[in-house]
C-alpha cells in the first residue's frame, strides 16, 4: 500500500515573514499525523528560513529546482549539494512553467535528475501534456516521450527516490483541473511505462501525484484514484488552510 504524498510548491510567492508563517501554520496544522507524507517546497531565498521552522515536523523541505553541476562557475545557478546542505530533502524537477517559460528539455531536465540524485536529494519529476497536445489525442505520446528522456540513463534502483508528478499544463494555475478519470487514465500510462522498462516492483512502489488546480473540493475524488498517490499543490498551497484540507483529503 502506497502512502499517498502531498508536496505545496509556493512557487515565486511570499516574503521571509510570510514564507515564515506559512510553514508555521502547516506544522501546526499537520501535528503528528503519519498516514500521509507532506513537503514544502518555498523559493530559494527562504529555504533556510523554513528548514528552521520545519525542525522536529513532519513536514519535510524540497526546493522548485536546481542545476546539473554540484559547484563551479555557473552565475545564478543553484546545486543540488547546496539544497541538501539547507536541509532539502526533495527537488521539484520538469516542472511546465520551466519546460514551458524558460525552454527547458527532457535532456536537460535528465541530466538534473542524475546531478539531483547524486547529490542526495529525492525528485519530483513533472509531466505532462499540453491542451494543443491533448486535442491532437498525444498525451500518451507526449508522456511518453518525456518519461524516456527525463529516466534516461536510470536504474530501477533510482525510481525508489523519484516521484513523478502529473501536471498536465492545461490544468496548472487555470482552475480547470483534470476529471478523476482523465488524471487515472494518465496516471495508469505512466505506471505501465515504468512497468515496462524498469519493472514490476519498482512500478508498484512508485508515487504518482496529480497537480493542476487541486484544491480542498477536488482532491478527495482525485485523490481516491487507484493510480493517484496524493498530489503537487501550486496556488492552494499558499493558503495554509487550504493545503491542509487537501493534505486531509488524501487521508480519506
Ligand atoms: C503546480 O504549480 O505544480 C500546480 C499544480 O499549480 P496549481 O495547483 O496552481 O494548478
Amino acid at each position: 500500500m502506497r502512502k499517498k504524498f502531498v508536496a505545496g510548491n509556493w512557487k515565486m510567492f511570499t516574503t521571509s515573514a510570510t514564507a515564515r508563517q506559512l510553514a508555521a501554520a502547516v506544522v501546526r496544522g499537520l501535528g503528528d499525523e503519519q498516514g500521509v507524507a507532506v513537503a514544502i517546497c518555498p523559493p530559494f531565498p527562504y529555504l533556510s528560513i523554513v528548514a528552521e521552522t520545519l525542525q522536529g515536523s513532519r513536514v519535510v523541505l524540497g526546493a522548485q529546482n536546481c542545476y546539473h553541476e554540484q559547484e563551479g562557475a555557473f552565475t545564478g545557478e543553484v546545486s543540488p549539494a547546496m539544497l541538501v546542505d539547507v536541509g532539502c530533502r526533495y527537488v521539484i524537477l520538469g516542472h511546465s512553467e520551466r519546460r514551458h517559460k524558460l525552454g527547458e528539455t527532457d535532456a536537460f531536465i535528465n541530466r538534473k535528475v542524475h546531478a539531483a540524485l547524486a547529490a542526495g536529494l529525492d525528485v519530483i519529476l513533472c509531466l505532462g501534456e499540453t491542451l494543443e497536445e491533448r486535442q491532437a489525442h498525444r498525451t500518451e505520446a507526449v508522456l511518453e516521450a518525456q518519461l524516456m528522456g527525463s529516466l534516461a540513463g536510470l536504474e530501477a534502483a533510482a525510481l525508489r527516490r523519484m516521484v513523478l508528478a502529473y501536471e498536465p499544463v492545461w490544468a496548472i494555475g487555470t482552475g480547470q483541473n483534470a476529471t478523476p478519470q482523465q488524471a487515472q487514465q494518465a496516471h495508469a500510462f505512466i505506471r505501465g511505462h515504468i512497468r515496462q522498462h524498469f519493472g514490476a516492483e519498482a512500478a508498484s512502489a512508485l508515487l504518482i501525484q496529480y497537480g493542476g488546480s487541486v484544491k480542498p473540493d477536488n482532491a478527495a475524488s482525485l485523490f481516491h484514484q487507484a493510480d493517484v498517490d496524493g498530489g503537487l499543490i501550486g496556488g492552494a498551497s499558499l493558503n495554509a488552510d487550504h493545503f491542509l484540507a487537501i493534505v486531509r483529503a488524501a487521508l480519506a
